[in-house]
């Protein structure tokens, strides 16, 4: 279990805490108005009042122990700003931030945080890929060009093996496994018969994963 804080419970806080929250985590919540972290008092593990462009009171918030703390103020930049300065004079190690310009982007990397997150750019080049590839249902990088994909297997290749989708497809690729409702297969063989709605893990090179993903649908 990780723990975590966010600064600013908006929009992007607030998911972004409650994700965590689903994901076993343990999350504190900062904000300057009481109505926001009276709302997310019972659904984080803590929800704090706090000025965080007050570095006596982020000191007080104890956030060394944390793994993460992301800033997640939007509008007010130079809140925003303030704050990374004060989280790098009590060095905390990891520091992501929400960046809303290319001037608050070119700062944050002068002030070097681990991660600075334009949520519009990085939602907006995911839902061209969606678009794009709308059998691809999530992916990660994982560095020099490879990719873990996640492919939803379509009513058309109901009863096909892998072998068979897989045919002329370069060995490059990967199957790494298949999610069938609740059970997984890992590393399935080639003979695995695959049903509509079955999900396949692909890793491999983006360039090669574009050209296949097509013949799933
Ligand atoms: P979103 O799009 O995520 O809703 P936003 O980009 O509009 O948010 P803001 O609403 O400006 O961002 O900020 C997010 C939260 O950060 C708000 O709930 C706000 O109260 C809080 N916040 C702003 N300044 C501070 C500060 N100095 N200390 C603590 N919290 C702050």
């Amino acid at each position: 279990m990780g723990q975590f804080a966010v600064i600013g419970l908006g929009r992007f806080g607030t998911a972004a805490s409650l994700e965590l929250m689903k994901m076993g985590h343990s999350v504190l919540g900062v904000d300057t108005n009481n109505k926001v972290v009276d709302k997310m008092a019972d659904q984080i593990t803590h929800a704090v009042i706090a000025d965080v462009t007050d570095r006596e009171a982020l000191e007080e918030l104890g956030l060394d122990n944390y793994d993460v703390v992301l800033v997640a103020i939007g509008e007010d930049v130079q809140a925003s700003l303030l704050c990374v300065v004060h989280l790098k004079s009590l060095a905390i190690p990891t520091i992501w931030v929400k960046a809303t310009s290319h001037a608050q982007h070119l700062i944050l990397s002068k002030l070097g945080v681990a991660r600075i997150i334009h949520p519009e750019e990085e939602m907006g080049i995911r839902v061209a890929q969606a678009l794009s590839y709308p059998m691809v249902n999530d992916y990660i990088s994982i560095g020099n060009g490879e990719f873990v994909v996640e492919i939803d297997v379509s009513e058309r290749l109901e009863g096909t093996s892998l072998s068979q989708v897989l045919k002329d497809v370069p060995d490059t690729i990967h199957v790494l496994l298949v999610k069938r409702r609740a059970d997984i297969t890992v590393h399935p063989p080639i003979e695995f018969t695959l049903q509509a709605k079955d999900v396949l893990v692909l890793l491999g090179q983006l360039g090669t994963l574009k050209t296949i993903a097509p013949k799933l649908v």
